[in-house]
């Protein structure tokens, strides 16, 4: 089974030809809300694909609260050490526009409450074989989890999104971090993906580095970088690809599969998320991604 420690958002999407200057009203041609965070987004992958998945966290005492928990549970997650906190939900305003850029303001709401571990999540992270973990919560937790479970012999697998400098005793508990190539570089000062892993593996003993449409970099200490491509896929909403690959991988591995076996397999459950719209809707059934992965 797989446990998340991580954020869960309401993303508020306005959709709009050219995003407002300072200043500036604009009208807006469509609205929508979608369940969201990095870290719902990775539970939902890991669920569909077909894993026990359990999520930690908390929601606000409002609308967008029941509606993320309804979400995650529509999709088979467990929500029991989800709390709901006093205060709004986490919210992402996002405007997108004609182009297909955007604008993200997120407010953390209801995650920034989660600042420790609570009552029961030990007991919970103890049954797992991996603790997905982000950086949409406050890093005392992200930190406290990472520990906890290294020190039960639970695999930690680290998402450093959104990119910021890393805690020494975060990295230190961290068995499998797994950037994408804007992340490594702010975590390293290199541009070049090799080279990131290769400075990365001097913090962590495994690293993925997600390389988009190029597929991904896969780097352990002590033995030769493996480079697995992506399927080649029309691409019409890469939102969540990231998270879906980890998701993905994190089931693949706690199956005993072998790196290379899993890499491709997460990278098929990733090539089918991009092929359609949105973020966790977007995210394929393990049935699908068996199909995808030996047609
Ligand atoms: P993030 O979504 O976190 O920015 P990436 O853009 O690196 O991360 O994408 C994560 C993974 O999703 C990639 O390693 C790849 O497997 C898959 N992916 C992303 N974009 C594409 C694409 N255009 N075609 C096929 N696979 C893709």
């Amino acid at each position: 089974s797989i446990v998340v420690l991580g954020s869960t958002n309401m993303d508020l999407v306005a959709y709009v030809a050219k995003a407002p200057a300072r200043g500036e009203t604009v009208t807006g041609r469509e609205f929508r809300t979608v369940p969201g965070g990095k870290g719902a987004n990775q539970a939902v992958a890991a669920a569909r694909a077909g894993a026990d998945v359990s999520m930690i966290g908390a929601v606000g005492a409002d609308e967008f609260g029941s509606r993320l928990r309804a979400a995650l549970e529509h999709s088979g997650v467990d929500t029991d050490l989800l709390r709901t906190s006093e205060g709004p939900s986490g919210t992402a305003h996002i405007v997108v526009d004609d182009e297909g850029g955007n604008a993200i303001v997120v407010v953390p709401g209801a995650n920034a409450t989660v600042t420790s571990l609570d009552h029961g999540d030990e007991a919970l992270i103890a049954t797992a074989d991996a603790l997905l973990l982000q950086l949409e919560l406050p890093l005392s937790a992200v930190t406290a989890g990472a520990v906890t479970a290294r020190g039960l012999g639970v695999r930690t697998v680290l998402t450093p999104a959104p990119a910021q400098p890393l805690p020494n005793e975060l990295l230190a508990a961290t068995d499998l971090l797994v950037p994408n190539e804007h992340e490594a570089a702010t975590l390293t000062g290199l541009a070049d993906p090799h080279a990131a892993a290769e400075a990365l593996l001097r913090k962590v003993p495994e690293v993925v580095v997600t390389l988009g449409a190029a597929g991904s970099l896969y780097a352990a200490r002590g033995a030769k970088p493996l480079v697995v491509p992506a399927p080649r896929v029309r691409a019409v909403d890469t939102t969540a690809a990231g998270d879906t690959f980890v998701g993905a991988l994190a089931v693949a591995l706690g199956e005993g599969r072998p790196v290379p076996q899993a890499l491709a397999w997460a990278s098929a459950a990733a090539a089918l998320s991009v092929q359609r719209p949105g973020a966790s809707s977007s995210m394929p059934y393990r049935t699908e991604i068996d199909t995808a992965f030996d047609p």
